[in-house]
């Protein structure tokens, strides 16, 4: 068996070196860097520089654990380099691990010429299979000045040489509340704009209401119900029109980041030719990622159903399980999503709102990270877990929290959940003291 795979992002690499483990033959085709957005300009280089903002909160508030005479100070340039170090590392590992004898690597850019035939500049390659993983890009607003240099994606903020003194977020939810998050443990001064009623819009509104709390808290200014109507430079500052409550306001800052989302990569490819179905959400796709056209797939950002990484690798998983008649136990409804604010904020399975909305009557326990001793000594007590069961059965359907460590501890639940399993079944369950995941038996004995 033979597959081609167009994009080496998680979606593409991963599905191709687990093709390769299972003797198939593998052209992976790549226009870019191997590693794609996830490990060149979105997770790794984000949580690179999340890692040195959780170092300056940690010495912001060194004093309230006794250290004190303390003085330090911040080099972006450093934390820059820093991070393009772990970028070229963790590629470097990647490379490598595509050295794999069954997978040759084509450098370019693809694009159908038919539905069985893909071109890269005058080579042409065909096989069993095709799988498209070419995944997103940033989106942006049609406002006037959006096209401003100085109004920057999510990959030009990361190249930045100098740390902007006011920082003007576009778009409030993940990608632009880590920024948002990241600049101001830098010390900028960060203002949010968002246009619906609350941050983060596909998450629990009880998380991201006390969310937003805890970010405004530490000094963040964010607006909801902000609709940007245009962006113009004045001298060497931009200044972001929005309306808010029918009010025409003003942000003046250094930098723009405009963080309203992503859209599938559907236009290089020539997939009319292919006939591959698309539309503006992506790729068209069924439960097992397969295109219109039954030996062609689709997964990862390109078919917009969730923009993770894992979700691109374990849809990988799915569609090259599917072409070689391989049985799994992958629930791809369960997809444990994290923001990676400072705290972090996590989440898996049903919202609280999700449940009303299709008449499932359920019970949420909650805790709080104040009453969970391991935070009390890291003195990280912000924040609360909410685990939301179904009254009639006991089933475990969601746990959403928001503080220290969330991305981690919200695994137990998604394991949990993707084995359908039941409060009972939580409540029974050891967890070592004193740690974090305590938070999640506390609210499963409430
Ligand atoms: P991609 O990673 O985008 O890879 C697609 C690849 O295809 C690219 O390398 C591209 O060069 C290549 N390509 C495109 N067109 C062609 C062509 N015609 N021919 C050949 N090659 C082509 N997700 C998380 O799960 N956790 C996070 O913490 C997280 N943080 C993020 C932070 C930021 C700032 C951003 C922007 C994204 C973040 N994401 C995160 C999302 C994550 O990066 C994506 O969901 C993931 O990279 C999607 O993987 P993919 O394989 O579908 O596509």
């Amino acid at each position: 068996m033979k597959i081609i795979i167009i994009g080496a992002g998680p979606g593409g690499y991963e599905t191709a070196l687990l093709a390769a483990k299972r003797g198939v033959e593998v052209v992976l085709i790549e226009a870019g860097h191997v590693g794609g957005t996830c490990l060149n300009e979105g997770c790794i280089p984000t949580k690179a520089f999340c890692k040195n903002a959780e170092v300056l909160d940690g010495l912001k508030d060194a004093e309230a654990f006794g250290v004190t005479g303390l003085s330090y100070g911040f080099d972006f340039k450093a934390v820059a380099a820093r991070k393009n170090i772990v970028v070229e590392q963790l590629r470097g590992g990647v490379e490598g691990l595509l050295g794999h004898k069954l997978i040759t690597l084509v450098r370019g850019k693809a694009s159908f010429k038919d539905a069985h035939t893909v071109v890269v500049g005058d080579e042409e390659f065909s096989a069993d299979y095709i799988i498209i993983a070419t995944g997103s890009v940033s989106a942006s607003l049609p406002v006037p000045g959006a096209d401003l240099e100085g109004v920057l994606t999510s990959k030009e903020i990361l190249d930045l040489e100098e740390l902007p003194k006011r920082l003007c977020v576009i778009g409030g939810g993940v990608i632009g509340l880590e920024f948002a998050s990241i600049f101001n443990s830098f010390s900028s001064e960060v203002t949010v704009l968002e246009y619906c009623k609350e941050i983060l819009p596909r998450f629990d509104t009880d998380l991201a209401k006390r969310l937003k709390q805890c970010l405004s808290k530490k000094g963040i200014d964010i607006n909801t119900q902000s609709q940007v109507l245009s962006i113009s430079k004045e001298g060497d500052q931009y200044k972001v029109t929005f309306l808010r409550k029918g009010k025409e306001e003003s942000v003046v800052a250094d930098k723009v980041l405009m963080a309203v989302g992503r859209k599938a990569n559907v236009d290089s490819m020539n997939l009319a030719e292919a006939g591959v179905e698309f539309g503006p959400r992506g790729v068209v796709v069924n439960e097992v990622m397969q295109t219109s056209q039954p030996h062609i797939y689709a997964v990862g950002d390109i078919n917009g159903k969730m923009m993770l990484a894992h979700a691109a690798i374990f849809q990988g998983l799915v569609a090259l399980d599917h072409m070689m008649g391989v049985d799994n136990d992958i629930d791809l409804s369960v997809m444990p999503a994290a923001v990676f604010t400072s705290p972090e904020a996590a989440s898996v399975g049903k919202t609280e709102d999700e449940c009303k909305e299709a008449g499932i009557k359920v019970k949420c326990l909650k805790s709080f990270f104040r009453a969970n001793g391991k935070a009390v000594t890291m003195g990280e007590t912000e924040g609360f877990c909410k685990v939301i069961v179904e009254e009639e059965t006991g089933l475990l359907l969601g746990c959403h929290l928001f503080g220290p460590h969330s991305s981690d501890i919200v695994q137990e639940v998604c394991a949990l959940i993707s084995r359908k399993s039941t409060l009972k079944q939580l409540q029974d369950i050891i967890h070592t003291h004193p740690t974090l995941t305590e938070v999640i038996q506390s609210a499963a004995h409430q």
